[in-house]
C-alpha cells in the first residue's frame, strides 16, 4: 500500500485497500466515517479502529485535506475562499448561507477550457481537473462545513469535463457512508457536454443546470461556444426524455442580458423550447466582465419573463445575486487570481 490520500476516495475504493490486510469492509466504512461524517483531518484521531489498521494507515496514508489560504467575505455574508494545491493550481469555493440553507458552491477544475466570452473562469484559460480529493475538501475545509446542507458544482471548471471525478465526488456526498446529502441538494452546472450529460443522467440522482443563455443556436454560439459540438436542441431532448425519480430536478440557467436575450423573440421561443416538460428556467442577472459593455437585464423583466414562463405552464425563478462586491458571483470567479507558477 503506498503513501495515498484519503479524501477522495469511496469506500469500495477504501476497502481495496485494505482487504489485502485481512481488514473487512465494516473498518472501510468506519475510515469513510471518519472522513466525510466526522471530517478529521488526522488518522491518528480516527475512533473504533484495530490498532493494526490504524498503524497501516498511519504509515500508508493520510486524509490529504489541506486549507485554505485566503477568504473574503461579502456583505452579504457569503464567503470566498482561495485554495491551492501542491503543485500550485488555484481554484475557488463559495459559502453562500441563506437561512437555514448552507450552500457551498465548488470548482471542479482550476480555470476552465470551455471559453464563454462572460465568465472570467473561462478567460484565467485552463490549469487542470481537479481530483476527487481536491473537489471534497472544499466542502470538508471551509469553516462551515458542519453547517453545509447543499452542494452545487457551479464554481470554476466546467464539471462534466472532469466526469470521473465530479461523479465520485457526487457519489461520496450523497452516500450513507459518505456526507450523506440528498441527491436533491446537489446540483451541477453544464454547458452541455453531451456524453457526459447522458452519463450524469444514468450514473446518479443529483440535479443538473444547463447553462442556456439563448434559446437560438447561432446566437448561443455567441455565449457558449459548446453549442457548436453539442447541439442545446439535443441536451433538452435527452432532459425532456430522462425518466426522473420523483424530485430530481433539470433547469435552465439563463442569464439575462439587456437587448441581447431578453427581447419577446426569445421568450416565445424559451417557452416553445420547454412547454410540456418538468424542466424549470433560472433567470439571472448579467455581471460585467472585462469592462465590456453589456448590462443586465432590468429587474422588472427578469419578472415579465418569469411571470410568462409560469403563465406557460414551466417553473421559473429569478435568483437573487450573491456576492457581486467579491467577485464571488456566477461567471466572477478567478477575477482576482493570477496564474500561479508554484
Ligand atoms: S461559464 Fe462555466 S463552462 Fe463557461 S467558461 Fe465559465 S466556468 Fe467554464
Amino acid at each position: 500500500m503506498d503513501v495515498k490520500n484519503l479524501g477522495g476516495l469511496t469506500a469500495s475504493e477504501i476497502f481495496e485497500l485494505i482487504e489485502p490486510f485481512k481488514f473487512t469492509y465494516s473498518h472501510a466504512l468506519s475510515i469513510a466515517n471518519s472522513l466525510y461524517k466526522k471530517k478529521l483531518k488526522a488518522i491518528s484521531d480516527f475512533p473504533k479502529l484495530p490498532l493494526k489498521l490504524k498503524d497501516l494507515l498511519l504509515t500508508n496514508g493520510r486524509p490529504g485535506y489541506f486549507p485554505f489560504l485566503e477568504s473574503v467575505i461579502s456583505e452579504d455574508k457569503s464567503v470566498k475562499y482561495l485554495f491551492r494545491t501542491s503543485d500550485g493550481r488555484q481554484y475557488e469555493t463559495v459559502y453562500l448561507p441563506d437561512g437555514k440553507r448552507h450552500t457551498v458552491c465548488v470548482s471542479t477544475q482550476s480555470g476552465c477550457r470551455m471559453g464563454c466570452p462572460f465568465c472570467v473562469s473561462g478567460s484565467y484559460g485552463f490549469h487542470g481537473n481537479l481530483t476527487t480529493g481536491e473537489i471534497i475538501n472544499q466542502v470538508v475545509s471551509i469553516p462551515y462545513a458542519n453547517n453545509i446542507t447543499h452542494v452545487v458544482f457551479m464554481g470554476m471548471g466546467e464539471p462534466l469535463d472532469n466526469p470521473e471525478n465530479v461523479l465520485k465526488a457526487c457519489e461520496i456526498l450523497t452516500a450513507e457512508w459518505g456526507f450523506a446529502l440528498s441527491p436533491r441538494n446537489v446540483t451541477i452546472s453544464t454547458v452541455g457536454l453531451l456524453p457526459a450529460v447522458k452519463l450524469f443522467l444514468s450514473k446518479t440522482d443529483c440535479n443538473l443546470t444547463l447553462s442556456l443563455h439563448s434559446p437560438f443556436a447561432l446566437e448561443r454560439k455567441q455565449m457558449v461556444p459548446a453549442e457548436n459540438k453539442y447541439p442545446s436542441a439535443d441536451i433538452i431532448r435527452i432532459l425532456r426524455e430522462a425518466k426522473l425519480k420523483k424530485g430530481r430536478r433539470l433547469t435552465v440557467a439563463y442569464i439575462m442580458i439587456s437587448g441581447l436575450n431578453d427581447t419577446e423573440r426569445h421568450l416565445e421561443e424559451l417557452i416553445y423550447m420547454l412547454k410540456g416538460s418538468s424542466i424549470r428556467v433560472n433567470l439571472l442577472p448579467y455581471h460585467a466582465v472585462n469592462d465590456d459593455n453589456k448590462i443586465s437585464s432590468s429587474p422588472e423583466k427578469m419578472q415579465y419573463f418569469k411571470h410568462n414562463l409560469i403563465i406557460s405552464g414551466i417553473s421559473a425563478s429569478v435568483r437573487k445575486s450573491r456576492g457581486a462586491d467579491i467577485s464571488a458571483a456566477c461567471g466572477l470567479l478567478a477575477a482576482g487570481l493570477k496564474i500561479n507558477s508554484k
